[in-house]
């Protein structure tokens, strides 16, 4: 599968990676009841749980709860491992808005009994992303206004200078973990405003002026 990269058609990457942070605003770490951390928490979702434009995001016959979170999506472009801060931003090819889809009931459930967030992170269409931008027309990603309508009608609204972790810090931080490679995403974690998705429901979502998302909702078959 291919990340498809704005405004040229012919330059494609494939998608490697996906990480996903959490709790990296204030205000939606409140709202779920928990706390920022020095470091940014982590956990991968599948390649296969990425779709895109006027594609649909399944309802899972396992949940009866599934929530929008909509996020800054950093594109990888370089390799690196143990990438510093000063450094980071050679390795970054561009930005994306992306939803990080998740089974909240499940995921509730596995965090009452301390189980993992795979199966509430990791169904397939849980990953809707726009086309890339290239980070050269990306003034500055720290300031972008990230914005989701249902049906026309506002749900989350924020900027990305909310955010508690810098891009640079991000990338430093998870390439200690493991190695960035090329065509890597690191959905970057959503502000507050998330809510649950039903049936038929029409999604947009905007970061900035720059990327444009728009997926619908269909109950699996
Ligand atoms: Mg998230």
């Amino acid at each position: 599968m291919t990340l498809y990269i704005f405004k040229d058609s012919d330059k494609q990457v494939k998608i490697g990676k996906i990480i996903c942070l959490a709790r990296t605003y204030k205000k939606h770490a409140k709202e779920m009841k928990s706390k920022t951390t020095k470091d940014p928490i982590l956990f991968l979702k599948p390649e296969s749980s990425i779709i895109f434009n006027n594609d649909s995001i399944l309802i899972p016959k396992l949940s009866n709860c599934i929530h929008h979170e909509i996020e800054l999506g950093i594109v990888i472009g370089e390799n690196g491992k143990n990438i510093s801060e000063e450094n980071a931003m050679n390795h970054v090819l561009g930005y994306l808005v992306g939803l990080d889809i998740t089974a909240r009931d499940i995921q509730t459930d596995a965090k009452k009994n301390g189980h993992p967030w795979s199966i509430a992170k990791g169904f397939d269409t849980f990953a809707p992303i726009s086309d890339v931008v290239l980070k050269n027309e990306v003034v500055d990603p720290l300031n972008l206004d990230l914005e989701l309508k249902i049906n026309g009608k506002l749900k989350q609204k924020s900027n990305t200078k909310y955010m508690i972790y810098s891009i640079q810090k991000i990338i430093a931080f998870v390439s200690t973990i493991m190695t960035l490679k090329k065509g890597d995403l690191i959905l970057t974690g959503t502000p507050e405003g998330v809510g649950e998705l039903f049936e038929n429901d029409e999604i947009e979502a905007r970061l900035g002026d720059i990327c444009y998302l728009k997926v619908n909702v269909k109950k699996e078959l």
